[in-house]
């Protein structure tokens, strides 16, 4: 029996929201995209790391790239010593693009009539054979499920499982760009053409070459995209980096023009204390370092009835296993899949959380024992020397960002 045309109902319009829609689109079904932000989205500019199961499902959903065109080739890896040297090499093709570029990918592939910029949802009721979900702007949709794609803070999961929240991992990243061109020839010789690392302790370093701000990919008009992950305690250290110059407190982050200039003073001196010389370049001359807290969230469903998360709406895993935006799409890839296999509309999500859940918990779990080393509190003797051993420059580039099978 052919499976009826849904009407589904996307909350969300980043990265899991807008690939779930080509996915849920591609099977047939009506679907509409709700997204809380007024504008698009392109301004986001962090990096992201890809693997080869992230093009697989972007072709999955019908979209016409070519890899290399999506941003910076890298041949590998290395990892640089306290002076600077190259303590290390691993070789590891990777293309290295931006949240920006696969976001404007994804959203040419949906209708501008399916999507809806300016709707927060505040409710979503799960009613006898259909969903409703209520905005802030007073308006409704129903629809015969809705998909909660809205991120790490989500209001769907937040109406549904409101006891899942995310969880401070003990530590957090200050992250940055800066333009080749503005780097010395040294720094830009040891950085700007891999994978790299420094590893002072307890604290890891990470960079790589990114798309110049008009998506020029040749040497010397690239930027440099960097990760430093530092402990930081929940009672002191991370309500010091958080209160801003008007000495308001924020809670996971912080606007980067509200960071105050001794924390930022501070932060550079660090680099220069304890990072390879090239590494204290490229931090000083970041124009705007921003700091983000790292956090675990897991949920224990992902479907609940006719509704149900994915994305960062679900599992939010440590950056160091890269798996983000991969997971995201697999998320959209599973739906359609299991709403193609099964009639039953809360038969078919079942299905899907069994499929998609333990893929979430192992993610979640592989970013964890990544990270553990970098944790400033919470970890016995027992735990801290096993996780001193991903702490090694060969496991370090050996595991971080990269795609095993158990995670996919
Ligand atoms: C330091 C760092 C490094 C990372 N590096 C990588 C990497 O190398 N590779 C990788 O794959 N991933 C990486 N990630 C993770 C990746 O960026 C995210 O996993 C991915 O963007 C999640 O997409 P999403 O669509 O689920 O959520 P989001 O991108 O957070 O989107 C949620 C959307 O929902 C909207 N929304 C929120 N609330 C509502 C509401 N009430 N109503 C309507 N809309 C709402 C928001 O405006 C937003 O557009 C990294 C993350 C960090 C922090």
């Amino acid at each position: 029996m052919a499976r009826e045309r849904l009407h589904i109902l996307v909350v969300g319009g980043s990265i899991a929201g807008l690939f779930a829609a080509l996915a849920l689109r591609r099977q047939g079904h009506a679907v509409s995209v709700f997204e809380r932000s007024a504008t698009t989205l392109d301004g986001r500019g962090a990096g992201i790391v890809t693997h080869p199961a992230l093009f697989a499902l972007m072709r999955e959903v019908g979209l016409a790239f070519v890899p290399d065109d999506l941003g910076v080739s890298v041949p590998g890896r290395r990892v640089l010593s306290p002076s600077g040297e190259i303590a290390g090499e691993r070789a590891l093709p990777q293309i290295l693009t931006s949240w920006g570029r696969i976001y404007r990918l994804l959203r040419s592939g949906v209708p501008e009539a399916d999507l809806h910029h300016g709707k927060a949802l505040l409710r979503v009721d799960d009613r006898a054979g259909g969903v409703v979900a209520a905005f802030a702007d007073g308006t409704q949709a129903a629809g015969d499920l809705l998909v909660g794609a809205d991120g790490l803070f989500s209001a769907v999961r937040g109406q549904i499982l409101p006891l899942a929240q995310p969880l401070y991992a003990g530590y957090v990243a200050w992250r940055g760009l800066v333009e080749e061109a503005d780097l010395s020839a040294p720094t830009r010789d040891r950085l700007c053409d891999r994978f790299a690392f420094c590893l002072p302790p307890g604290e890891q370093m990470l960079s790589y070459p990114v798309a110049g701000a008009d998506e020029a990919v040749t040497p010397g008009r690239r930027r440099l995209n960097f990760v430093w992950y530092r402990p930081a305690a929940a009672e002191d250290a991370l309500p010091r980096l958080l209160t801003d110059r008007d000495g308001i407190r924020h809670d996971l982050s912080i606007p980067p023009h509200r960071i105050r200039p001794e924390v930022l003073d501070a932060m550079r001196a660090d680099a220069h204390r304890l990072l390879a010389p090239p590494y204290a370049e490229a931090v000083a001359r970041s124009p705007q370092p921003f700091l983000q807290a790292i956090l675990d969230l897991e949920t224990p469903a992902m479907a609940m009835g006719r509704v149900i998360l994915i994305g960062d709406a679900a599992f939010v895993a440590r950056p160091h296993v890269g798996m983000g935006v991969t997971k995201a799409m697999a998320d959209g890839a599973a739906l359609a899949r299991a709403l193609a296999a099964e009639p039953d509309v809360p038969a078919a999500l079942a299905a899907f959380d069994a499929v998609r859940r333990p893929v979430g918990a192992a993610v979640i779990a592989r970013a964890r024992a990544l990270g553990a080393y970098m944790q400033a509190q919470g970890l016995s003797p027992a735990e801290r020397e096993a996780a001193e051993r991903h702490r090694r420059p060969e496991a370090v580039m050996a595991e971080t960002a990269v795609a095993t099978p158990d995670l996919l």
